[in-house]
C-alpha cells in the first residue's frame, strides 16, 4: 500500500487531436484517458508528450486552429 495519497497530476500521456472541428473551428487536443476522447475514426494520434503544450504545438502542424480540451488539458485551453 502506498503511504502517499497525494494525487500528482501526471501530464505525460498519449495525445490525440479531434479531426472534426468544434463550432468555433477549434480542433481539440485530448489525452488518451479523457472522457471526451473522440472515437478512433474521428481522432488523429499526435504522439506521447510530457505536457499538453507540446501536444497542441504538434496538433497545430496538422490543424492550424487547435486547442487544448477543456476537460483533460484545461491549462492548454484558450477561449
Ligand atoms: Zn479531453
Amino acid at each position: 500500500m502506498s503511504s502517499s495519497s497525494v494525487e500528482v497530476e501526471v501530464e505525460s500521456s498519449n495525445y490525440y487531436v479531434n479531426k472534426n472541428p468544434q463550432d468555433n473551428g477549434d480542433h481539440e487536443v485530448h489525452r488518451e484517458d479523457c472522457e471526451k476522447l473522440p472515437s478512433p475514426a474521428n481522432r488523429e494520434y499526435l504522439g506521447h508528450f510530457d505536457c499538453c503544450e507540446d501536444a497542441v504545438e504538434k496538433a497545430k502542424q496538422i490543424f492550424s486552429q487547435s486547442n487544448g480540451c477543456l476537460y483533460c488539458s484545461e491549462k492548454c485551453h484558450t477561449n
